[in-house]
């Protein structure tokens, strides 16, 4: 699966996708990958995007 290096993913919520430049901070894990919590423009709240 080719992913996009610029994009982390989309949000949760509404499904808007979330630009690499709107991250916020990146957290390990438990199952030791890394996770990534970022601002949601269109919700205009923290979510992690999937
Ligand atoms: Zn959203």
């Amino acid at each position: 699966m080719t992913r996009n290096s610029s994009t982390l993913g989309r949000c949760p919520d509404c499904g808007e996708e979330i630009d690499a430049s709107q991250s916020i901070i990146e957290f390990e894990d438990a199952d030791g990958s890394t996770g990534v919590f970022a601002e949601c423009y269109s919700c205009d709240e923290v979510v992690r995007p999937e």
